[in-house]
């Protein structure tokens, strides 16, 4: 299943339905709001990156990073165009949207959001 959200002129004009997220097994899915398929896209998880001297990413700071998530890890080898392919990421925990890097961090949930309290 990978997060989506619907880009269908009914659904983005509709204040209820704008920016609601669902989970879908493909992009090809109808939407569950609207019923029309071909309008869900994928939508921005940010994935923590981690510290790894062998990691796939070279930081600006001249680090080398990894992904939090077994998912992002595996995500990063297939096609940028695949839904699971990791678009987002960031070294700073406050920033990070992704719930298995959070739950990586050992987050907890707290009033329905997962947060990482340290
Ligand atoms: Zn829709
Ligand atoms: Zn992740």
């Amino acid at each position: 299943m990978i997060p989506v959200k619907c880009e269908s002129a009914p659904c983005k004009s509709s204040l209820a339905t704008y920016r609601s997220t669902y989970y879908a097994n493909s992009l090809a899915d109808a939407c569950p709001s609207c019923g029309l398929s071909g309008f869900l896209v994928p939508c921005a998880i940010i994935h923590h990156l981690v510290e790894d001297r062998y990691g796939p990413i070279q930081g600006q700071d001249g680090k080398r990073y990894n992904f939090g998530c077994e998912s992002a890890r595996r995500g990063y080898r297939s096609h940028w165009k695949d839904p699971r392919y990791p678009r987002h990421y960031t070294p700073i925990i406050s920033a990070v949207s992704c719930t298995d890097c959070l739950l990586g961090l050992g987050a907890r949930e707290l009033n329905g959001e997962l947060l990482v309290v340290r």
